[in-house]
């Protein structure tokens, strides 16, 4: 295992969920946790309320509508919450740092350790992108590689080693001694 690979870990995680390439991203992540990775017997129940989509949480219709139910959303009955989820999640060990891997849906309530999704303020989405390069680099070339063919600007990424890294390699002459 490379030394910088739980860090590289961390900061590609931290954007994931928005990523273009998140299902990718999460293969290679419990990839990398089976390979290197000690699964704790911990785990962590996650409760997910999703907000209406209707009514935007607000729980009331714009504009109101007339009678009795008029202020309520008829989506969310007025709970402004379309769902609620219950998400098992394995803890994973990597060198220092904790991860969560491999989401289960749960088919009843449960008591919850994690309310709401897990947010990883301080790290920018660039830097997430480019983290992510880096693993593919180490541990999935081929994938690696799909990221460099992509075009620069279409994950609205500012750094992107795009082209450059696919250019056939011209002869250089030798350097002078
Ligand atoms: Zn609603």
């Amino acid at each position: 295992m490379h030394a910088i690979l739980p860090d590289l870990l961390r900061v590609a995680n931290a954007n994931a969920r928005r990523m273009g390439w998140s299902r990718e991203f999460y293969a290679l992540k419990d990839r990398l946790l089976r390979e290197y990775g000690q699964k704790q017997e911990a785990c962590d129940i996650q409760h997910i309320a999703d907000t209406c989509y209707t009514c935007y949480g607000s729980g009331k219709i714009d504009p109101p509508r007339v009678g009795a139910y008029a202020e309520k959303c008829y989506h969310c009955y007025g709970t402004g919450i379309y769902q609620h989820r219950y998400v098992l999640l394995e803890r994973w060990q990597l060198g220092p740092l904790t991860f969560h891997a491999n989401p289960v849906r749960l088919s009843t309530p449960q008591a919850s350790t994690i309310s709401g999704f897990i947010e990883h303020p301080g790290v920018e989405y660039d830097d997430s992108m480019r983290a992510f390069f880096c693993l593919a680099a180490l541990y999935d070339p081929p994938l690696a590689l799909r990221l460099a063919k992509t075009r620069r600007y279409k994950y609205g990424c500012e750094w992107w080693p795009g082209r450059e890294l696919l250019r056939p390699s011209k002869p250089e002459p030798a350097a002078a001694a």
